[in-house]
C-alpha cells in the first residue's frame, strides 16, 4: 500500500522528523489561502505548490512548483489541476491530480562545491543479503535511480542488524560520509535512527527520505535538516495491525481492477501484455506467465484465483481480466488437486458461456485457451471438448506449453 506525500509528511512529523507545514487543497480556489497560511508572518514569503499523485519525477515535469505571491500559487494550482501529470514514473498517460500540497517553501542551502545541499535517505529490504539496508546519497534531489546506475559509487549502503536495527554509531558514520558536519550530522542521524523506527514499526516496504536538505531560516542562519519529500510503501500483510495506516488508503489512486480483484479475494495484477491470465496458485501463476513469454506472447496480467477456482471465482476473474481492453486471449491455467478438475472446467464454461460483454450478448468471444491438470483430469477434457460447440473460441490444451502455443497464436 503507497500514500502520498502529504500523509507521509504527516507520518514523519509523528516521529519528530522535521518536515515543513503545509496545507491539502482540492481546488484552484483554496490556492490563496493556504498559501497565506503557508507563508504567514514571513518577511519574503516562498510557498511549493506540489501535485498529490503515487509518483515521482513531479519537479521535472512541472508539478513542483515554487511561489512568491498567492497569484502564482493560483496559476500552479491551476496548471497542475488542468492537466495530467507525466513522467517516467507514471503511465504514458499520464495521472489526474485531485489534491495538492501548498506547503512553506525552505530555502536551501548552496553546497560549496557547487549545487545545493539535498541528499537521498531511505531504507528498505535488500533481498540479496536478507537484511534491511539504510541507503543514503549526497546527490539526492531528483533521479536518485540514474544516479544509482550511473555512478553506484555515489550510493551508501549500511545493512542493519536484524535484531538491533540501525546503530546510532552506523548513523553518524553514514551522515559523516554524507559530508555533514557539526550540528547538521548530529539532526541527519537523527532522522536516519527515527526513519529506521518507522520503517520496522509501520511495517514499510519502503520508507524514503528524497530530499533531505540543509534549509535557512531566520531561527536557524547556519541552516537545519528538514525533510521536504517523502515516499512510503508498506507491506499489505502487516497493514492490519495498523488501523492508523490503514485509514490513509486512497482508492481513487488504485486499478479499480485490482481493487475489485482484492474484494473477491483474487490477487490480482494488471501488465502491458493482450494475454489474460487466470491460474490458481501464485507459483503456477508466474510460471504460467514465463511460459507465455517464452513462446513470443505478453501476459496482460497476474491473477491468482486462489485454491478453489469456484464458478463465482472464475466469472468475476473473467470480468476483471476482460475489462483491460487490450486482452486479446486468455489462457486459464488450473491444477485441479483438493477441487475436481470435472467441478472445475464446468465452472469455467458456466462462467464463460454466462459473460455478459460489453454490447449486451452472452457468451465467451476472445480466444479462451484451457489447460488442466490433477484429480478427474479426463473427465474435465471430456466436459470442454463438449462445450466447443456452445464456445466456438474455446480450446482446450493437452499441457502448458500446447497452451501457451495455442493462445500466443489465437491472439496473433
Ligand atoms: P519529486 O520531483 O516528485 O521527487 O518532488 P520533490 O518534492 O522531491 O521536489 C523536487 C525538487 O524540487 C527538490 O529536489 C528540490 O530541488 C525542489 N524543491 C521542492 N520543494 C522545495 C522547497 O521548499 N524549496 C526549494 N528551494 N526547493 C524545493
Ligand atoms: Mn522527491
Amino acid at each position: 500500500m503507497k500514500i502520498h506525500e502529504y500523509q507521509a509528511r504527516d507520518l514523519l512529523a509523528s516521529y519528530a522528523i522535521p518536515v515543513p507545514a503545509g496545507k491539502v487543497i482540492t481546488s484552484v480556489e483554496e490556492a490563496a489561502g493556504a498559501f497565506k497560511s503557508a507563508t504567514s508572518g514571513q518577511a519574503s514569503p516562498l510557498a511549493v505548490v506540489k501535485a498529490q499523485v503515487f509518483a515521482g519525477g513531479r519537479g521535472k515535469a512541472g508539478f513542483v512548483k515554487l511561489v512568491k505571491t498567492a497569484a502564482d500559487a493560483e496559476t500552479a494550482a491551476r496548471f497542475m489541476f488542468t492537466n495530467r501529470m507525466k513522467s517516467p514514473q507514471t503511465p504514458p498517460e499520464g495521472l489526474e491530480v485531485k489534491k495538492l500540497l501548498v506547503a512553506d517553501g525552505v530555502d536551501i542551502m548552496a553546497r560549496p562545491s557547487g549545487g545545493n545541499e539535498e541528499f537521498y535517505l531511505a531504507i528498505t529490504t535488500d533481498r540479496k543479503t536478507r537484511r534491511n539496508v539504510l541507503i543514503a546519497s549526497r546527490e539526492g534531489g531528483v533521479e536518485i535511480e540514474t544516479i544509482a546506475h550511473e555512478r553506484p559509487e555515489a550510493i551508501i549502503k549500511e545493512p542493519l542488524h536484524p535484531v538491533l536495527g540501525l546503530q546510532s554509531y552506523q548513523a553518524r558514520n553514514v551522515a559523516e560520509r554524507l559530508g555533514l558536519k557539526g550540528k547538521h550530522l548530529g539532526q541527519a542521524a537523527d532522522v536516519m535512527m527515527k526513519l529506521a523506527r518507522v520503517f520496522i514499526e509501520k511495517d514499510c516496504s519502503i520508507a524514503e527520505i528524497n530530499p533531505l536538505v540543509l534549509a535557512k531560516d531566520a531561527a536557524n542562519p547556519e541552516g537545519r535538516v528538514i525533510a521536504i519529500d517523502a515516499k512510503f510503501t508498506f507491506d499489505d500483510n502487516g497493514t492490519f495491525r495498523h488501523k492508523d495506516i490503514e485509514a490513509m488508503f486512497d482508492p481513487t489512486e488504485e486499478n479499480p481492477a485490482e481493487l475489485k480483484a482484492k474484494k473477491f479475494g483474487l490477487s490480482y495484477v494488471a501488465l502491458d501484455g493482450n494475454i489474460g491470465c487466470l491460474v490458481n496458485g501464485a507459483g503456477l501463476a508466474m510460471a504460467t506467465m514465463d511460459i507465455i513469454k517464452l513462446h513470443g506472447g505478453e501476459p496482460a496480467n497476474f491473477l491468482d484465483v486462489g485454491g478453489g477456482a469456484t464458478e463465482e471465482a472464475v466469472t468475476e476473474a473473467f470480468s476483471i481480466i476482460l475489462s483491460d481492453p487490450a486482452v486479446k486471449g486468455i489462457l486459464v491455467n488450473i491444477f485441479g488437486g483438493i477441487m475436481r478438475c470435472d467441478i472445475i472446467a464446468q465452472g469455467i464454461i458456466n462462467a464463460a458461456t454466462k459473460y455478459k460483454n460489453a454490447d449486451g450478448t452472452t457468451g465467451f468471444k476472445v480466444p479462451l485457451v484451457v489447460r488442466l491438470e490433477g484429480t478427474n483430469v479426463d473427465a474435465g477434457r471430456a466436459l470442454l471438448t463438449e462445450a466447443k460447440a456452445k464456445l466456438p473460441t474455446l480450446s482446450a490444451a493437452t499441457d502448458l506449453t500446447d497452451a501457451a502455443k495455442k493462445v500466443c497464436a489465437a491472439v496473433g
